[in-house]
């Protein structure tokens, strides 16, 4: 699976997760803010029934006061009663639409009560009319026997009371079911949330683990291809996840097999080169010692018959062969150079003294500081020296010629220096003096091939060090050259 997708799915997981946990949040507060709102309702629902209650309560309270005193002043609050009663019964049907059995007791208070002001109007008139005439005591008295002494209006109000206590206990017994709920709900919610957020936080945290783990894991074995190939190793890896990094591994794949192909194209070719350079310069030698011969023998047989002048032509010969010579034996040098040797234990001290010994004339003092033992293909190592020194006696014609050698160790280097006080080069040709055949000076102005130093590039080269000159005309030179470190085992 790709990267970005990848990401896109984490991302995706841990965005679902919030959203259902938010989502339930939000269900909850519905729910709580539902609960308020039955609440305030039964709040206002257990306020009327008291209300109402209390109302019918005073109008009996009234009625008896009337009977006991005849004081028509009981029969304000009867009055007001009367007024007051269905309307509050309607208002609190109105609340309670939604519960039967609530609206259908309040029905039945409704009626109760209803039949309670009949029986009570009927009392109350009488008693009224009681005055004006026997008759109408007689009826009073007959009515008072009949109906308040057999307790028909106390029986009403039991069962009024009797339903009001139905009534309230109904609405607390909702009230109960409505908070259990609620907390229910809440306990519920919290473990949801618990849930999802620690679902979250493992999704995110191990794909964001997994991830970094693998992408990590992967551009680390990448840069250690890259490194690889940078030193000449051109691995490749197989990286088979078929996403954004394969598509870069695939590419360093093609580079290092291209750069692959190429050097072993151009180590062919360089070593096809150095094969005819090296035929062609052994094959050449053979008529260069016929000529100088020949010239030889002409000088031995007939150098009576010949005329000064034609000696002197033929004496330039031998010079002119002799040159060639050594322009032929630089190059056999050079095409040599490709064999592979095995390093080894080199005290580099008296490899240079050795040198110094068979190049140097005694009018040089030469200076050697700090040479070490080192691991290194001695040959090649003795190749470079010689050369350098060689050039260092060549180019230095003063009365107090010296030559200096030093070496300081670098972390993965030795760092070598020959130095002379002689004639110097010019900056401008600091670069060229390491071209093959090229000299700064007359061919046979002195024995010059301009060939050591190409041949000290190309170990160099070959060991992927460097070489570099300090130098300026009439300054000495100083030539620097690195040279890698092989621990000894
Ligand atoms: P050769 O010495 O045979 O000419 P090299 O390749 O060794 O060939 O040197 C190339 C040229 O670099 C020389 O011809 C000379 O001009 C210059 N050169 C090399 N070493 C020194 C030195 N120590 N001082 C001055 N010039 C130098």
């Amino acid at each position: 699976m790709r990267i970005s997708i990848q990401i896109l799915l984490a991302f995706s997981i841990v965005l679902i997760l919030s959203i259902i946990d938010s989502a339930s949040n939000y269900v909850f507060s519905l729910k709580v803010e539902e609960n308020i709102t039955f609440l305030n309702k039964s709040q206002d629902v257990i306020r009327n029934s008291g209300r109402l209650n209390k109302s019918i309560i005073e109008m009996q309270s009234a009625f008896r006061g009337y009977l006991l005193t005849n004081d028509t002043i009981f029969l304000n609050d009867y009055n007001e009663g009367l007024r007051e009663i269905p309307v509050l019964i309607s208002a609190q049907q109105e609340l309670v639409t939604s519960n039967k059995k609530q609206f259908f007791i309040l029905q039945k208070i409704k009626a109760l009560h209803k039949q309670w002001v009949t029986y009570a109007t009927r009392l109350i008139e009488a008693s009224k009319k009681s005055t004006t005439s026997d008759e109408a005591l007689k009826t009073y008295n007959e009515l008072f026997k009949t109906q308040l002494r057999n307790k028909v209006g106390k029986n009403l109000n039991d069962q009024i009371s009797i339903q009001f206590t139905a009534f309230d206990r109904i609405e607390y017994k909702i009230r109960k079911q409505r908070s259990d709920n609620l907390v229910s709900s809440i306990d519920f919610t919290h473990t949801l949330s618990l849930i999802f957020f620690i679902l979250t936080l493992i999704v995110g945290i191990g794909s964001t683990i997994y991830i970094m783990r693998s992408i990590l894991r992967r551009i680390r074995t990448m840069v250690n291809q890259a490194s690889r190939i940078a030193t000449g190793d051109f691995a490749t890896v197989n990286d088979p996840y078929h996403d954004e990094l394969t598509s870069l591994s695939i590419s360093l794949n093609t580079m290092s097999t291209n750069l692959n192909r190429n050097i072993t194209e151009l180590e062919k070719r360089n070593q096809e080169l150095d094969k005819f350079a090296y035929v062609v310069s052994h094959d050449l030698k053979a008529p260069v010692r016929g000529i100088h011969n020949a010239v030889t023998w002409i000088e031995e047989d007939l150098g009576n018959e010949l005329s000064p002048e034609l000696k002197k032509y033929l004496a330039i010969i031998p010079q002119r062969t002799k040159r060639m010579e050594d322009l032929i034996n630089g190059l056999l040098d050079y095409a040599r150079l490709n064999t592979k040797s095995i390093p080894e234990k080199t005290d580099v001290n008296q490899l240079v003294s050795e040198i110094v010994e068979a190049v140097v004339p005694r009018k040089f003092v030469v200076h050697i500081e700090g040479l070490p033992v080192i691991l290194a293909d001695r040959l090649k190592l003795e190749q470079v020296f010689t050369n350098l020194i060689s050039n260092a006696v060549k180019y230095t014609q003063s009365e107090n010629a010296a030559i200096f050698i030093r070496c300081s160790e670098l972390q993965e280097y030795f760092e070598f220096s020959v130095k002379d006080n002689g004639i110097g080069i010019e900056p401008e040709y600091h670069e060229k003096i390491f071209e093959i055949f090229q000299t700064l000076r007359e061919k046979d102005e002195k024995e010059s091939t301009g060939i050591g130093l190409a041949i000290v590039k190309r170990i160099i080269d070959d060991l992927h060090c460097t070489i570099k000159v300090i130098s300026s005309l009439n300054g000495g030179s100083e030539f620097i050259f690195t040279w890698p470190k092989i621990k000894i085992q």
